[in-house]
Order: C-alpha cells, then structure tokens, then sequence
C-alpha cells in the first residue's frame, strides 16, 4: 500500500484540468499527487475526449493562458467571432459580437480529443504520477482521508480525494451522496458538418419548437452541431442515411451558410439535469460532470467545471492547514456556490424558455430575443454569461 497527498479519481477533461491548476505549487509543497484514469491518452472510448467539441469561454481562455497551456489549445482553437441567435417560424433574432464586447473572440471552439491531449502533454510527470489504465473501485473514509481500492486489488491512501469520474459516478452513490436530477426527455445529437459557405467564426443557437441546435465554427471550416431533440426522434435523426440527415437538418437550418455538404460520425447523448447534494466532506471534493451535468445547449458544463477546478486548486494551495481540512473545502465550495447557482440557472431557464411550445412562452421569448438585440445592457448581460464572464468577481 501506498500513501499520497492528492489522489484525483478521473482524468477526463475537468480531472486532467485540475492536475494542472495543481502542478507548480505541489511542486514548491512537495506534495505527492496521483491522477486514476481507466483509458489511455488518444483513446476514442474515454469519454472526454470523445467526438465532441467544446465552446471553451473568453473565461477558461484565461484560465488556461495562467496555466501555461493555452498556446498550444489555440494552435487548433477557433475563435467566435459572432453568435447569431433564432428562432425558427418567427422573426426574432439576436446577435453578439466580439467586437462589441471589446474582446478578441467571444470563446473559442476545440475539439476534445485536442485538447485533451494538449491538457495530458502539459502534466508535469515528476509531480503527478498516472495510474493508468486503472480504476478505482472502492473509497473507504479513513479518520485522516481515504483509502482507494484499484480494479487490479491495489490500494492507496490519500489525504484528499478529488472525484472526477464523470456524470455516471458510481463512487458517488457508493459514498451515498445524493443528486437532484431533473431529466430533459431529450439527447443530443452531435456530428461535425462541412458546409459550402464559410463560417468566419460565426456561431449559430437556434431554437425550434422540436429543441434547440447549435452550430459552432471549427478549424478546415468544418461545424460542430450539437442537435436537441426528444430521445425517440434524435434516434431517428441518428439512424437516418448521410443524405436524409443532411436534407432534415437544412429544413431546420435553412441557408445561412450555404448547402450543408458533409456529416461525420453521429452521436446521441441522453440529458439530465444532475446536482450532487453535497460537494465537499472532509478529505473529500466532487468536481465537474459528477458535481453537476448540465444541458449543454448553452455550452456552460465544462466552463463552470474548469473554474470550479482552477477554485479548489487556488483555496488548497493558498491553506495552511493540511489537505482534507473540511474548512479549506468548505470555503472553496462557498466562494463557487453562486457561479454554479447561476450557471446552472442560465443553462436550465434557456433550455426550459427555448424548449417550450407553449404560445405565450414562445411569444414571450420572441419578445426576449428582439429586446435582447435591441437593449444594450441585456445584450451585454447574455453575452457576459455566454462569455462565462458573467459571475465572476475580477471579469
Ligand atoms: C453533447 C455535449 C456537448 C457539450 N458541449 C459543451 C460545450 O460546448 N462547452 C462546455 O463548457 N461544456 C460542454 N459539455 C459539457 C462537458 O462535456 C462536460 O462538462 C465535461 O465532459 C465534464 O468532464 P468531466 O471530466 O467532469 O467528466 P467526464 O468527461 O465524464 O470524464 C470522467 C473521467 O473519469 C474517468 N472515470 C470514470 N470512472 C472512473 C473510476 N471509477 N476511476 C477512475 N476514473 C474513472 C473516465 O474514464 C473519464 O475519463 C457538453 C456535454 C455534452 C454531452
């Protein structure tokens, strides 16, 4: 058996993230960390780094760029220029500019299995050590931290354990913490889709009376969609030919960049809203998809994720007391308490407002979409949100 200070259970993107924010002041502490990952790096199964891409906000930007790793993200990072956002049958519209808000890029789409691998180079080896492919079975709470059984019968303790298994976290109902969900009915399409017209970082939120899509400019001129539909139909949409699917999604779309020419692999993710109960117990923090899942029509899960990430590694590096001390963790956990109250706010109240078919709702948010074009402030306010500016109390 071994003992280390740190041990992070999951090296997905928010895991991995972690172990960065970590890294230089573990160094300077000497602290032992180790980060449990049951795939290796560049493996299309684990889900992180899966097909997907992420919006990464003007926010995580700055995160990364103090981490040291966001040269190389931008290497295959496109910026947003402008977000144009519809309602589809009526003629509301809105749209957010970069320039506007006084910023480059109002965020920056990257793909995951880039920026994982950019997240994976950056570890600094000497400070934290993989277990990897391995997986961590068990967690029993010690009087000074936990003990972590393996899936090869190993075990190791730690003073603190970081969960980031993801949204499935079976740890977590080991440990008995509780969730709130709130299912959506729906899952989420995604595919990446070459069109013939191109994007100039333009990136699309549209909304219909079947749910939203958005259509987010990548690298080669190539989009990431990420398309809500109710769970019967988004199969339907997943099982249909290349060219059928290609001919539904422009009737949505229309023509706004052209004749939507090339779909690559699809696939379905079914949503729900999850909110862990508790975050923080003594020698013990929950962190990103296992702390809460959310829609991701608005594109907020993993920016909220990394700021709770780069949060929890600033209180545990500015503490003099050990690591575990409920007190550390419980602070960090209050200084995030409104950013996650308020993202996971934003992203569910667009995603109910923009769902709904009811005539006065959707009167109510053509009324919202031509006054958020029209009222500088409420702009603003979207944008900032959007930014993953929003609740923060430096931006
Ligand atoms: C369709 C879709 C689009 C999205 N788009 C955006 C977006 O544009 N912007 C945005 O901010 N967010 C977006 N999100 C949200 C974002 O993907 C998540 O916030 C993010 O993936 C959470 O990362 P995570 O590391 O917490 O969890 P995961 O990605 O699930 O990673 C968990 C890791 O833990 C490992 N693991 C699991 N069990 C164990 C165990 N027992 N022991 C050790 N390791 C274990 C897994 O192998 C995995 O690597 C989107 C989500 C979806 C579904």
């Amino acid at each position: 058996m071994s003992r280390v200070n740190l041990a992070i259970i999951g090296g997905g993107l928010v895991g991995a993230s972690l172990a960065l924010a970590l890294q230089a002041g573990a160094k300077a502490r000497g602290w032992k960390i180790v980060l449990i990952e049951p795939f290796a790096p560049g493996d299309s199964w684990q889900p992180s780094y899966d097909a997907r891409s992420s919006a990464l906000s003007f926010g995580s930007r700055q995160i990364y760029q103090r981490l040291g790793v966001w040269r190389e993200i931008s290497r295959r990072a496109e910026p947003i220029k402008q977000i144009h956002v519809s309602d589809r049958g009526r003629f509301s519209t809105a749209r957010l500019s970069a320039m506007e808000e006084g910023v480059p890029a109002l965020g920056y789409v990257v793909e995951n299995a880039w920026l994982g691998q950019c997240l994976w180079q950056h570890v600094d080896k000497d400070v934290i050590s993989w277990r990897c492919p391995a997986e961590v079975t068990r967690m029993e709470p010690l009087p000074d931290g936990y003990r972590l059984t393996l899936n090869d019968e190993t075990t190791l303790e730690c003073d603190l354990a970081v969960l980031a298994d993801g949204g499935r976290s079976g740890l977590r109902e080991q440990l008995g913490i509780n969730v709130r969900k709130r299912p959506y009915n729906q899952s989420a399409l995604i595919a990446n889709i070459t069109p013939s017209e191109a994007h100039n970082g333009m990136a699309f939120e549209r909304f219909t009376d079947e749910g939203p899509m958005a259509l987010l400019p990548l690298p080669e001129n190539r989009c990431a969609l990420v398309w809500t539909r109710l769970g019967m139909d988004a199969q339907r949409l997943a099982d249909l030919s290349e060219r059928d699917f290609l001919s539904e999604l422009q009737g949505v779309f229309g023509y706004r960049l052209g004749t939507l020419k090339q779909v690559g692999a699809r696939h379905l993710y079914p949503l729900t809203l999850v909110e862990a109960e508790e975050q923080v117990r003594s020698h013990l923090a929950v962190l990103g998809n296992a702390a809460h899942s959310l829609h991701p029509i608005a594109g907020q899960g993993f920016n909220l994720s990394l700021r709770d990430a780069d949060a929890l590694a600033a209180a545990l590096l500015a503490s003099d007391k050990p690591l575990g001390d409920f007190a550390t963790l419980q602070a960090y956990r209050e200084r995030q308490r409104l950013d996650q109250d308020l993202t996971v706010g934003f992203s569910d109240q667009v995603t109910r407002l923009f769902g709904s078919t009811q005539p006065l709702v959707s009167l109510g948010r053509n009324i919202g979409l031509l006054g958020l074009d029209l009222l500088p402030p409420a702009k603003r306010w979207f944008a900032r949100q959007a930014m993953g500016l929003g609740t923060r109390p430096d931006a």
